[in-house]
């Protein structure tokens, strides 16, 4: 239950004095609900108006409050702005314009001889000052114009000083609350309360900055708390020890090619500790692309198959559950175990088929995309669940896959994207983590080039040369302005044209919006090396395995997210042979463009590419949520996350551990902090907290 103090907080914006619908409509459009989201709906800046009664050049550039009385109106040609000639009490004359308004209308907010206070920002215009559309007040006006005044993102017909009423009136409602923060923290870093540092961000008092760190570092702990709590829970649950014989494991082993890399091994170790405990596994696997995480899914599956229970492979797409159910089957095709699988496309009686057998425990691995966890799905006795590409999936879908196990699964999730660590601790915190830092060895390293698009013919002709010689290449086409329909026409009309220029037979394409059986039989194609070049938008972003595709073509590449690039690029170098990822950039490029496609062409690391990426656009660019709004955070930017994250986890570590979580006194504090910053999902977990 919320606590109480709150309320008013979480009340509706309605509940607000002279707040009518249209308002509310308006307010809606900024995402403003309730009384807290316009307590948390900060000020871009601050206006600082002199509050003078002469004006003179040297207030000129600066927003002024002045009383002046208006002596002529001039109305010129239609086109012309309505002109009023005022003059101050020292005699100064200004002149004070408006575009669009009559001489009527003049002669009632303006009338001659009648002194107004005048809010605007002076400037000049040739000889003469002049204030362009200032407000108007009246003189013995109840609330003359305040001299500072915050300026709030705004939304069609809502104006500043009515934002900033409403602002007021809610700030007016934060209760006083019991601090949350670890005294030591708070006296170290010198900070307010909260409710004054609210304050202090909208009025702009005092250092901003610090108050600013101090909502962000709130914010950053209510998340802490919530993995935490999260991770509590899931400790606390009773699960299934999973121990392997290597009846499995170990004829995999000794078919392999090639020994595992010494860091498969290490978190191989990882994964079989946490599954060999009585309590459910959570581990985020990270690797960068072409590290051999499948592999590592494949023997920790198999690890569960041998004590007896079931595992499912969850995967983002359907290209890639086939792709992987390809492999797995390549890989353990030999050895006793049933692998099947489950997309969303299976109907009517194989689909019943294969649930009875899933049901009957006659299938002892299932891959799949989300259909896997459907609810006509049942499983005879689910162990352990991997999760390809983790960060595609919300936290609904993993809290789901606990459903479906009797005792609770083990959960492993991978992703091929390198996480900055301060962005993993904030978004996958409740788990434990692994590093792939090492790459199968042979690998020779994927050489990048910038090529301006002007050389189109070059390159196209290098790629035929490419193609005639049988290697394989991939052409990724630009992101246009994130519509699906452009991306895909861009695709198109590009495929076109290359398949006139190399033959028809010898390119494929796909895109998003192609049907699924379609989108299979050309990758099937390329994956035999029927098609030579595969023309695609980013559906091949994850994942896709062809060793002989050499050759990567970027459009447009300055479009894209390093992250992305970086991930696309990872579609080459997985054989033994040289490869090329080639970057065709527009003919403008800004600094930070140039910038980024040289740091692409410079690095192949990573990690490093998505400390850098994060800096520059943001967590939703890695983590692919950008479109999806799931972006949590009101005050932590990226900056302030990467700052203040680590201190916030050990407090919040420190409150759970030493004083006595949410049930000690700083807890109760702390559990208004959770409802207030919207993390309570993690108190409804703790059933007893
Ligand atoms: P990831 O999923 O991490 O991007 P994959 O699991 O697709 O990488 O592995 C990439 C390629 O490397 C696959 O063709 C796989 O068979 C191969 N591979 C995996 N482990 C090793 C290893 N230890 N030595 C050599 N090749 C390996
Ligand atoms: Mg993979």
């Amino acid at each position: 239950m919320r606590p109480a103090i709150l309320n008013p907080l979480f009340a509706e914006v309605a509940a607000l004095k002279g707040v009518g619908p249209s308002q509310v409509r308006q307010l809606a459009r900024l995402k403003i609900g309730r009384v807290l989201d316009l307590a948390f709906h900060l000020p871009t800046m601050m206006i600082e108006r002199a509050a003078v009664e002469t004006l003179d050049e040297s207030l000129v550039g600066r927003p002024v409050i002045v009383p002046l009385t208006p002596a002529r109106h001039d109305r010129g040609g239609p086109r012309s702005p309505l002109r009023v000639a005022a003059v101050d009490r020292g005699g100064q004359w200004v002149d004070l314009t408006f575009f669009g308004q009559t001489a009527n209308w003049a002669q009632t907010r303006l009338p001659v001889g009648v002194e107004k206070r005048i809010v605007g920002k002076l400037d000049r215009y040739g000889q003469k000052l002049q204030i362009a559309h200032p407000d108007v007040l009246p003189m013995d006006g109840a609330a003359p114009a305040p001299t500072r005044e915050p300026v709030y993102p705004l939304t069609e017909g809502m104006t500043n000083r009515r934002m900033g009423q409403l602002v007021t009136d809610a700030l007016a409602r934060v209760p006083a609350m019991a601090e949350w923060i670890e005294p030591s923290v708070l006296a170290r870093a010198g900070w307010a309360a909260f409710g004054d540092s609210l304050i202090a961000a909208h009025r702009f008092e005092g250092a901003r900055s610090g108050a600013l760190d101090r909502l962000a570092y709130d914010e950053l702990l209510a998340n802490q708390l919530a993995l935490l709590l999260v991770r509590a829970d899931t400790r606390a649950r009773r699960g299934r020890a999973l121990a392997g014989d290597g009846r499995l494991v170990g004829p995999l082993r000794a078919g392999l090619p090639w020994p595992l890399t010494g860091a498969q091994e290490r978190v191989l170790r990882e994964i079989a500790g946490d599954m060999a405990q009585g309590q459910p596994m959570l581990r985020l696997l990270q690797g960068d692309v072409g590290s051999g995480k499948t592999l590592v899914a494949l023997i920790a599956m198999l690890t569960a198959v041998e004590a007896g229970a079931q595992a499912a492979l969850l995967a983002p797409t359907e290209i890639l559950a086939r792709q992987h159910h390809a492999t797995l089957v390549k890989l353990a095709g030999a050895l006793p175990v049933r692998i099947a699988l489950l997309t969303g496309r299976d109907k009517g009686k194989a689909r019943e088929a294969l649930l009875a057998d899933l049901a009957a425990g006659r299938i002892d691995i299932l891959v799949g995309t989300h259909a896997i966890f459907q609810d006509a799905v049942e499983y005879h006795d689910l162990g352990l669940v991997v999760v390809d590409e983790q960060h595609r999936f919300g936290v609904a879908q993993r809290l789901m896959l606990a459903e479906k196990a009797r005792v609770p699964p083990h959960v492993l999730a991978m992703t091929a994207t390198p996480i900055p660590r301060s962005l993993s601790l904030t978004r996958f915190g409740e788990m434990d983590q692994s590093i792939i830092d090492e790459r199968p060895p042979g690998r020779q390293p994927i050489e990048t080039r910038v090529t301006a698009a002007e050389r189109l013919d070059e390159v196209t002709a290098a790629l035929a040369r490419h193609l005639d010689g049988g290697g394989q290449a991939y052409w990724v086409c630009p992101l246009v302005d994130g519509s699906e329909d452009a991306d895909e026409a861009a695709a198109t009309s590009r495929a076109a044209f290359l398949k006139a220029r190399l033959g028809q037979s010898r390119v494929g394409l796909v895109h998003g919006r192609m049907k699924g059986p379609q989108k299979d039989a050309v990758m099937a194609d390329f994956a035999a090396g029927t098609l030579g070049l595969l023309v695609a938008t980013t559906v091949i972003e994850v994942g896709v395995d062809v060793p002989n595709a050499t050759l990567m073509i970027i459009e447009a590449a300055e479009r894209f997210g390093l992250a992305q690039l970086h991930q696309l690029r990872g579609r080459v170098g997985r054989g033994s042979g040289h490869s090329i990822c080639l970057l065709l950039r527009g003919a403008e490029l800004s600094e930070s463009a140039r910038a980024r496609l040289k740091l692409m062409r410079v690095t192949n690391d990573g990690f490093r590419i998505a400390e850098e990426d994060l800096k520059l656009r943001g967590p939703g660019e890695i983590l692919g949520t950008r479109q999806s709004g799931e972006e949590a955070f009101r005050f932590a930017d990226p900056e302030r996350v990467q700052r203040l994250v680590t201190m916030a986890r050990d407090d919040a570590r420190l409150l759970l551990e030493r004083d006595g979580g949410l049930a000690g006194a700083r807890g109760q504090a702390a559990r208004v902090l959770l409802y207030l910053f919207e993390r309570d999902a993690g108190v409804a977990l703790l059933r007893s907290g």
